[in-house]
């Protein structure tokens, strides 16, 4: 059931790995596409619009100068000079005449008689536009005429100059709207109404219809706006060129990750069987971490931790192979181990440091089992252990089963040994459920250690934690102790031991007992003044 599980988890992790690399980098070569393609626009509209601006600004330029002249005859020959001087300096202009009832009567290139027809529209400044004229002496050439209603007179200027701009792709369209009609002046490729009615007066809109990228610019100036769409098959040809680079990469990320994972998989599926052949060939071994007594820092004990080396060097971690050794039901073979190689590390430590201990780490299951027992009284008696000389370390899940686990841990105790509940605060046990079995011990889970000194709500847990050990009359052990600063907290409140990396990390046994030979010899070298 448990490998079922995996596997269909392993598969859908390796799955979700390979596929999301890819999701993620075609979604950002999409979006980079389309910004890239939305930039081109909007410079392209940008620069229609310049070039209208600066159109407007010159027909405005002439059509204000020769108001100002106020010829008595417009179409004199010195206002024609003017006009033709006019219009030589215009970068954008080609022709500036003088109009009345729709008809041009005279221009910078002398008198004419033409008829130009009905303005398309009026500008809000007064000007009359003409979007399409033909002259029959010039029948390729279409102008785009304004006319100043008030003076009649007229700039005309070649009808695709408000285009004049460097597009290097046809699909592309781009023209130039009339904000009063709000239709195009002039003019290149498709132009759908809609685009317009979507947008307002904002200065800049962008967006997309499905099948353009459209950008709107309105001018600040004068009434009209530039705008430019780009088709929506552009973004997918620029998807597709980055694809080519960025899809190779999703593949080979997210086959790295399919590949870690299915090496964990195998490896956590594998576990079991390699558990197994770990203990034939011996490759467990101990450490021990030190427990210190709060008031006098003296190593009052030491903790038992299983150490794993695989015949490669690799070292696995008990959080990775205990919880499977408990799931497939192999903890006793590993307890019995572990209580085995206790029992050939320290056979005369207890005749050297009568007061010290031993703690030993049992898993839920051997709380169920009287063969517990058996090993332990083994080790009992090849240890000549005193009492308290051995600790047995038993997590609140051991307590569930609760008569069997009660009368067992009687037992253990009954034979001098003590007990301590472990990790505590992280299960679920209740203070009364705590009250029905016999300790010695608490110990103070690491997580709660960790919030001594923080202003988090969570450090007023350990407070409760404390209170209660000491209303069950519990010797308090707190773990994972790291800095001096918990250590003192610990020991204002009233904590007698702690254990943690502050005071010893987890070592072996003959550095252990090197150092315990060590702070013994100095104690009793060390002159007692007796008060
Ligand atoms: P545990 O019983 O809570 O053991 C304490 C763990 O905290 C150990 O991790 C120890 O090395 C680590 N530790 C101690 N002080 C500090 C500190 O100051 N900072 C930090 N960050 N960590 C600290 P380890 O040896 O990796 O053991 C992990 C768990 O594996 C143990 O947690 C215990 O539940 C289990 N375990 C270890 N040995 C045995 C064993 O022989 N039998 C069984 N059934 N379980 C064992
Ligand atoms: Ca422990
Ligand atoms: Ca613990």
């Amino acid at each position: 059931m448990r490998n079922k599980t995996f596997v269909a988890i392993a598969i859908f992790i390796v799955l979700v790995a390979v596929s999301t690399p890819i999701a993620i980098s075609l979604y950002l070569a999409w979006k980079q596409s389309f910004d890239d393609q939305m930039d081109i626009a909007a410079l392209l509209a940008e620069d229609i619009l310049r070039r209208n601006d600066e159109s407007s600004d010159q027909t405005l330029g002439i059509l204000t100068t020769l108001a100002a002249e106020g010829a008595v005859d417009p179409c004199s020959v010195e206002n024609i000079r003017l006009m033709g001087a006019l219009d030589l300096a215009s970068e954008h202009v080609q022709a500036v005449g003088y109009v009345k009832d729709d008809w041009l009567l005279c221009s910078s290139y002398g008198h004419h008689n033409t008829p130009l027809g009905p303005a398309n529209y009026i500008t809000p400044y007064g000007t009359a536009v003409r979007t399409l004229v033909e002259f029959p002496v010039l029948p390729e050439k279409r102008f785009l005429i304004s006319t100043d209603l008030k003076s009649g007179y007229t700039v005309a200027i070649h009808h695709n100059r408000p285009l004049d701009v460097f597009v290097d792709e046809p699909s592309i369209s781009v023209g130039v709207l009339s904000s009063v009609t709000n239709s195009p002046i002039v003019s290149r490729g498709e132009f759908k109404p809609a685009w317009i009615d979507s947008v307002g007066k904002q200065t800049e809109s962008r967006f997309s219809d499905g099948e353009y990228l459209v950008v709107v610019k309105h001018s600040s100036k004068y009434a009209f706006a530039a705008y430019v769409a780009v088709p929506a098959t552009k973004v997918s040809d620029g998807l597709r060129r980055l694809s080519r680079f960025l899809v190779p990469f999703g593949l080979v990320a997210g086959a790295l990750l399919a590949w870690m994972v299915l090496c964990l998989a195998k490896r956590q599926l594998a576990l079991p069987a390699v558990i197994k052949v770990a203990l034939k060939r011996n490759e467990f071994f101990l450490h021990y971490q030190p427990i210190v007594d709060l008031q006098t820092g003296q190593w009052v004990g030491a903790e038992a931790l299983i150490r794993w080396q695989r015949p490669n060097g690799e070292m696995i971690r008990p959080d990775l192979f205990i919880a499977v050794a408990e799931e497939v039901g192999l903890i006793p073979r590993i307890t019995e181990r572990v209580i085995s190689l206790i029992g050939d590390d320290i056979h005369d430590l207890f005749a050297r440091h009568p007061k010290f201990h031993i703690a030993i780490n049992l898993s839920a299951v051997d709380l169920q089992s009287r063969q517990t027992i058996e090993y332990l009284d083994v080790l009992h008696k090849k240890t000549k252990a005193g009492p308290g000389n051995l600790i047995v370390e038993a997590t609140e899940r051991g307590f569930m089963n609760v008569g069997v686990a009660r009368e067992i841990l009687d037992e253990v105790r009954a034979r001098g040994i003590e007990v301590a509940i472990d990790d505590f605060g992280t299960g679920y046990s209740s203070l009364s459920y705590l009250e029905s079995f016999n300790l010695d011990y608490l110990k103070i889970d690491k997580s709660f250690v960790d919030t001594l000194g923080k202003d988090a709500a969570t450090s007023q847990v350990v407070l409760h934690i404390i209170d209660m050990a000491k209303s069950l009359n519990l010797k308090m052990i707190a773990e994972g102790v790291e800095t001096e600063a918990q250590a003192q907290l610990l020991r204002q409140r009233g904590v007698q031991f702690a254990q943690g990396w502050h005071f010893g990390k987890p070592v072996p046994f003959s550095t252990l007992l090197e150092q315990l030979d060590k702070s013994t010899a100095s104690l009793a070298v060390t002159p007692r003044v007796d008060l």
